[in-house]
């Protein structure tokens, strides 16, 4: 079997997502790349949570030819390999229809930076998407959906921005890992409902200072970093 210490990351990772409350039923997936083998793991279509094994993993080329597994792969898998083909550093990508995410999605709105929780993980709004036109959504709907993030990232770095709020639909996170991507998943939903109580407590409520922001941001993120214990902790 291919990718065995992957393969159990993925599980993992999928678990993650139900134990952390943001999937019921199969309403989520994760997945994870190899980049060196350009095999892209992910959790097979309609399968419960709790009773996934490494084995019922479905390894697919960056194509979504299906290199090894007897299982169907998540129906999501053609937005999980755009984001892959177009997000060329990410090693892990998750979706969810968390609540408070979600919500936002389908309010149109992007979340503005209203804290340092939120600065601590992304830096700026969190984008949401435009609204899929019909024809996008009747043929390819899948792939289309991950078109629409890329579009969206245009002037966006994803290293930066590990989120992305898909209108009228749900989130999707990545990551260098899928632990990663289902740890800024996580992340992303308790920014969203911290962000709807402050909304709903005063409606004019600001986004921090840039000050503020890159403070938090690039003390955790990128080359000047001191946050937490070693880079490789992070
Ligand atoms: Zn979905």
């Amino acid at each position: 079997m291919k990718l065995e210490s992957m393969r159990r990351e993925v599980v993992k990772a999928n678990q993650e997502l139900a134990r952390r409350g943001l999937v019921i039923y199969t309403w989520g997936n994760a997945s994870g790349i190899s980049r060196d083998e350009g095999l892209v793991a992910i959790k097979p279509s309609g399968v419960d949570f709790d009773a996934l094994r490494p084995e019922d993993i479905v390894l697919t080329d960056l194509e979504g030819n299906v290199v090894e597994g007897t299982l169907r792969p998540s129906s999501d898998l053609p937005t999980h390999l755009e984001l892959y083909r177009s997000f060329t550093e990410i090693g892990g990508v998750a979706h969810s229809h968390s609540t408070h995410a979600t919500a936002w999605a389908q309010a149109g709105r992007g979340i503005d930076c209203l804290g340092t929780t939120h600065a601590d993980y992304f830096y700026g709004t969190i984008p949401v998407t435009e609204p899929m036109s019909a024809e996008d959504i009747e043929a390819d709907y899948e792939l289309n959906t991950g078109r629409s993030i890329v579009k969206r990232f245009t002037r966006i770095d994803p290293q930066s921005m590990p989120a992305v709020l898909v209108a009228g639909h749900g989130p999707f996170t990545w990551g260098s890992s899928p632990t990663k991507a289902v740890f800024n998943a996580v992340v992303l939903e308790e920014v969203a409902r911290m962000a709807w109580l402050t909304v709903t407590l005063n409606r004019d409520a600001a986004p921090i200072l840039k000050a503020h922001l890159d403070k938090h941001f690039l003390r955790k993120h990128g080359p000047e970093a001191y946050y937490g214990q070693s880079v490789g902790s992070r």
